[in-house]
């Protein structure tokens, strides 16, 4: 049997010097034994998988609202896309697969129902009391909100996980992020999640949005990048139909950029002359990034993406009506918090009503938003 002790070892021997190993850890806020054969990135990933924040990803929003039809990517879908797309970087990177899996399944905890516009709206009625912003939200969930363990509030994540969920944004002067020093870098493991969560929405909100009819197949032809993919599809497959082609040039483009993304960093890694974890912290600038060129192509297509997609009118009304009713919904709790399960009622006299409130409708799927909305305000139906 393979224990924890051998698989830290074989860490030290396989992984690169600037890897984060599991045995340098810095350990839980709430000291627990270690377990006999998980090291203690595999338990926080496990960890992750069994909160109840995980199991509602899957009714969440990403783009496409999810009663809008199954075949669009959810919060679960993206958030498994992700993980998978790090964990080939990581691993051709020498880097550590098992953290990088654990932050990437845990990057989108924080998430609002109605994805972005969710979290606009929380932003705003959160302006006087706090904030909102999902990445220290995500980090709110595995600390506090999250109760499994009767020994302690959240999932007693790593260091490393929780210093990588905040460092996913670039918001570091925040209050409850002044115990990750804001000066030093993430840990490349972070990086390459953080990139990894473009890539994979990139790609996959073009698919979406054309299979959904709000993007057109000419209209992405603008972009260098499709346009080379799709030549690539032509030239490999001859002439393929609409489906398939869609497919095969989104599948061109994940392999591209993850290709130069991982020659790039392991170039720039090797010229910066890193040979230790110390050295990538001290690093004046981000280790795991893509040459120019893709890096100038992939801000060509989140530039496309925001004009067509995020702003088309049918996501733009999907948006608007979800800002409505959680609009509605904060105020009514707020107004009167008995009307909070108990165990968010109890919070108020220490958090105030205002971010309880908040906790309970960004820790809401979609559809339990939609229910609890009728709940309060359709006079007929069942509270
Ligand atoms: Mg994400």
């Amino acid at each position: 049997m393979l224990m924890r002790q051998e698989i830290e070892e074989r860490e030290m021997d396989s992984l690169a010097p600037y890897a984060a190993k599991s045995r340098a850890s810095h350990n839980r806020t709430y000291a627990e034994e270690e377990h006999p054969f998980r090291t203690a990135f595999q338990r926080d990933r496990d960890r992750v998988i069994h909160s109840s924040a995980f199991r509602r990803l899957e009714y969440k929003t990403q783009v496409f609202v999810n009663h809008e039809g199954d075949h669009y990517r959810t919060r679960l879908t993206h958030t498994m896309e992700v993980a998978q797309i790090a964990r080939i970087i990581a691993r051709a990177l020498g880097l550590n697969e098992d953290l990088v899996e654990a932050v990437a399944l845990a990057h989108d905890l924080g998430h609002t129902p109605f994805g972005h516009a969710g979290e606009d709206i929380l932003r705003l009625l959160m302006q006087q009391y706090g904030g909102f912003e999902h990445n220290l939200h995500t980090l709110r969930v595995v600390d506090l909100l999250e109760r499994r363990y009767p020994q302690f509030p959240g999932l007693n994540l790593t260091w490393e996980v929780r210093e990588s969920i905040v460092k996913h944004t670039t918001r570091h002067d925040h209050p409850v992020a002044a115990e990750f020093l804001p000066r030093l870098q993430p840990l490349l493991e972070a990086q390459v999640v953080e990139v990894s969560d473009s890539i994979a929405y990139d790609s996959h909100d073009l698919d979406d949005g054309l299979y959904g009819g709000l993007l057109l197949e000419e209209e992405l032809l603008e972009m260098e990048l499709w346009k080379e993919a799709a030549a690539k599809v032509t030239q490999t497959y001859g002439d393929l139909d609409s489906r398939q082609r869609r497919i095969q040039t989104v599948r061109f483009i994940i392999n591209w950029e993850v290709t130069d993304l991982v020659e790039n960093s392991a170039a720039l890694l090797e010229k910066n002359k890193i040979a230790s974890l110390e050295e990538v912290r001290q690093s004046p600038e981000i280790l795991v990034t893509f040459s120019p060129d893709v890096q100038r192509k992939k801000d060509e297509i989140e530039t496309f993406l925001l004009e067509h997609l995020y702003k088309h009118y049918r996501v733009t009304r999907m948006a608007q009506k979800a800002k409505r009713f959680i609009q509605e919904l904060f105020q009514e709790y707020v107004r009167n918090p008995a009307q909070l399960p108990p165990p968010y009622e109890q919070r108020i006299k220490e958090d105030g009503p205002q971010r309880v409130a908040c906790d309970y409708i960004a820790g809401m799927t979609d559809r339990f938003a939609l229910d609890e909305y009728k709940k309060l305000f359709d006079p007929y139906e069942r509270v």
